[in-house]
């Protein structure tokens, strides 16, 4: 699974970071999810691999601006581009209503798609597509903000050649047969199960990305099933004691904390307060500042987010970036 960030700064954008947009994809494909798609996502996408054709969903955490003011231009641009398939918006509610009435002043009547509104904020939420299903889990924020987790499809193991060598099952149908999942008979009587002849079935990965979010630890039960958690990082511990609590933002210890606690393998942290510099000068706060709080208390992998960075969780498990 591969993600893309499009946009990794709090609030507002700076010259080095734009409001929150994240592409998330299966490892190679062309098709590809967004989440959240704040002001200028259609200008980060430019000369990138993923086009607004091959936009399979697009999941909002919350209806703060900073979330999702680049919906109206992103979708009047798949639309000039000539866009056929329905476009999926998951969102809570406030979203549609928001893009709707955008379109309409700006006198959009007619497009060349449909786009298609799904409550996310329900607590029945459950989203399937071709490459993942897709769940929402409530957050802590000023208003109501919502998690996705993204987990694969189960996948069953290729078949082992050398051991259906070693039976003397021969090539052809009954290798297909076995690598469906279904015993055969061979024409001397022997019965293959396809367990003999088949490697175990990779672990489906699981990738869970948070909205903006004061506890990451109520997201404990799906963490403990998660491979790769993004969340906030917005403040470090000694801003927000002085800033206060007000805009419910998550610091990268509480992260780490609640990491660790649900096993949680890698961590990317993302939407940082503009006042952390990638290359502070004298007198500035750095980004490293945020990193050295979570690795204190977190045992896995830590990553910074950065716009137009990616990272990709691959078949093993482990985290590289790309
Ligand atoms: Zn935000």
């Amino acid at each position: 699974m591969r993600l893309s960030f499009l946009g990794t700064a709090a609030g507002q954008p700076s010259r080095e970071r734009n409001v929150t947009a994240l592409i998330l994809a299966k490892d190679d494909s062309r098709d590809w999810y967004l989440i959240d798609c704040g002001e200028g996502t259609q200008h980060r996408l430019l000369g990138n691999r993923y086009t607004l054709n091959h936009l399979q969903v697009i999941c909002v955490t919350h209806v703060h601006g900073d979330h999702m003011f680049g919906l109206p231009g992103l979708i009047t641009s798949a639309s000039m581009q000539g866009r056929q398939a329905p476009l999926i918006i998951c969102a809570p509610e406030g979203v549609e209503s928001f893009v709707r009435h955008a379109l309409a002043c700006a006198a959009v009547h007619e497009m060349s798609f449909e786009l298609k509104f799904i409550r996310s904020d329900r607590a029945d939420f459950r989203y399937l597509t071709v490459d993942f299903t897709i769940t929402s889990h409530p957050l802590s924020h000023r208003v109501p903000c919502f998690a996705y987790a993204f987990e694969e499809h189960p996948e069953s193991g290729n078949l082992e050649r050398e051991k259906l060598q070693q039976l003397k099952v021969p090539r052809g149908p009954l290798w297909g047969l076995l690598q469906q999942g279904q015993a055969i008979i061979l024409p001397d009587g022997r019965i293959i199960m396809p367990e003999a002849v088949k490697e175990p079935s990779p672990k489906p990965r699981l990738v869970v990305i948070g909205g903006d979010n004061d506890r990451p630890e109520i997201l404990h039960e799906i963490l403990t099933r998660t491979d790769l958690l993004v969340h906030e990082a917005t403040f470090s511990t000694p801003v927000r004691e002085k800033v206060g609590g007000q805009w419910m933002h998550s610091t990268p210890a509480q992260v780490g904390k609640a990491a660790e606690a649900a096993g949680v393998k890698h961590v990317i942290l993302t939407h940082f307060s503009n006042r952390y510099q990638r290359r502070p000068k004298p007198g500035q706060s750095s980004i490293e500042e945020l990193r050295a709080e979570v690795q204190a208390v977190y045992s896995g992998t830590v990553a910074m987010a950065a716009d137009n960075c990616s990272w990709q969780l691959q078949r093993d498990g482990t985290l590289v970036e790309v």
